[in-house]
């Protein structure tokens, strides 16, 4: 997270009309739709429901909870008793790792995964590589791409278990979760595949597509922050251990009094999505590409990560003699990110970038713009010209200093 200007400019109110949101690979904002759904839950008894109790109003809530399963299930083609219900990617993340290396480590306890993995995955095989456990994390090429080879090669007898992003947070590459899915189902490896960025943007099919184990976060897809899902695909009849204890919840998966509102706001959120795949992926790319023509006004500047091979709503630029945070600074109506928007640290230049081969000056000179469901022409016009002005003023206070050195 970068650092704001000063106290003074931190406020909490929601932005004011100049602000240009772009950071939607960060947060999206909550659809009014989705809202709505929420309310019911949010007031009155409706607000007081316990979905384990037995009342009338306790088993509505239940119910409420149930379609809320079918609209996730619905978007990546699972049953909805294969949804577990989470606070968000992150611990659905953990419950999938650690949940099946534990149920798992009595065949084997070598694990796959890739380098630029989301800290929730790279921390989470830090911890079992302490407890254990043989982690491989296996590098990307130039465009950000894994090799299926390289990713054949790495299973040994005793991996049990791979994790594979489908669209990574910082480029928007796609990886090839297909290909990725036979191998783990011919090698007989539980897939975990990380889809914060892709659900609602790419088609998802946990069926078709081999995966075993699939993490989802509601407020990266117009839905509310704090809840997410874990899909276990139950056809391959595996399991995973809960990391929490409590009541009978989700049948023991994931004990806790189900937040009835966030649930609800999840599901119509992944309804929404899915009733948006047609249309919505085409029109945020069409803006993303008119926002990187328009930047090309610039010299000096690269798009990183495989072009053609990108989720719609990223784009991420180094723009040469230029620090990624000083851009940011210069451009406070415009709310984008650099580098990594999810690690505490800004100061490191993005790992993910860096495994790409960027230098640590390529990857400290990089902005992520993320573009989304309300995102307008005019917005992409007005932050196009803000950026050009902001990197051409930068560079000319720059370059009389770099000439005195
Ligand atoms: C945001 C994100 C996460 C973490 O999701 P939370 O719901 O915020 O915990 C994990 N992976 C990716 C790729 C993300 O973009």
């Amino acid at each position: 997270m970068h650092k704001p200007m000063s106290e003074a400019s931190i406020s909490l109110e929601p932005a004011d009309d100049r602000l240009i949101y772009l950071d939607y690979a960060s947060g999206t904002p909550v659809d009014p739709m989705v809202t709505a759904a929420m309310q019911p839950w949010l007031t009155g008894v409706g607000s007081a429901a316990n979905a384990s109790a037995s009342h009338r109003i306790g088993q509505s809530a239940a119910a409420a909870c149930v379609r809320a399963s079918e609209q996730v299930a619905g978007l990546v083609n699972a049953s909805p008793d294969e949804i577990v219900w989470t606070s968000g990617a992150t611990e659905s993340i953990n419950l999938a790792l650690l949940g099946a290396a534990r149920f798992q480590s009595e065949r084997g306890r070598h694990i796959v995964t890739c380098v630029t993995e989301h800290p929730a995955v790279l921390k989470t095989c830090d911890e079992l590589r302490r407890q254990g456990y043989d982690v491989t994390v296996l590098p990307v090429d130039s465009g950000g791409l894994l090799s299926i080879d390289a990713f054949v090669a790495a299973l040994q007898p005793d991996t049990v278990l791979a994790s594979i992003m489908h669209v990574n947070n910082e480029t928007g590459v796609i990886h090839d979760i297909d290909s990725i899915g036979m191998v783990c189902r011919d090698h007989g490896v539980l897939l975990h595949v990380d889809a914060a960025q892709s659900a609602g943007r790419l088609p998802l099919d946990v069926r078709a597509q081999g995966i075993d184990l699939l993490s989802l976060s509601a407020h990266k897809l117009y839905g509310p922050k704090g809840v997410g899902a874990l899909c276990l695909n139950r056809q391959r009849s595996r399991r995973v251990e809960p990391l929490l204890f409590g009541g009978g919840q989700q049948r023991g998966l994931r004990p806790g009094t189900l937040p009835t509102h966030q649930v609800v706001g999840m599901g119509q959120a992944c309804e929404l999505g899915a009733d948006h795949l047609s249309t919505e992926p085409a029109k945020v790319a069409s803006l993303r590409d008119t926002l990187w023509m328009n930047l090309q006004q610039l010299d000096g500047i690269q798009l990183n990560g495989q072009a053609d091979q990108r989720a719609c709503h990223i784009l991420n630029v180094s723009f040469s003699g230029v620090d990624g945070e000083s851009l940011l600074l210069a451009l406070e109506d415009l709310a984008v990110s650099a580098g990594a928007a999810c690690t505490s640290d800004g100061a490191e230049p993005s790992a993910v970038l860096r495994s790409l081969g960027c230098s640590d000056t390529q990857a400290s000179s990089a902005v992520r713009f993320s573009l989304g469901r309300h995102t307008s022409a005019e917005e992409v016009e007005q932050a196009s010209m803000r950026v050009v002005g902001a990197v051409t003023r930068l560079r000319t206070i720059a370059e009389p200093l770099a000439q005195q050195t």
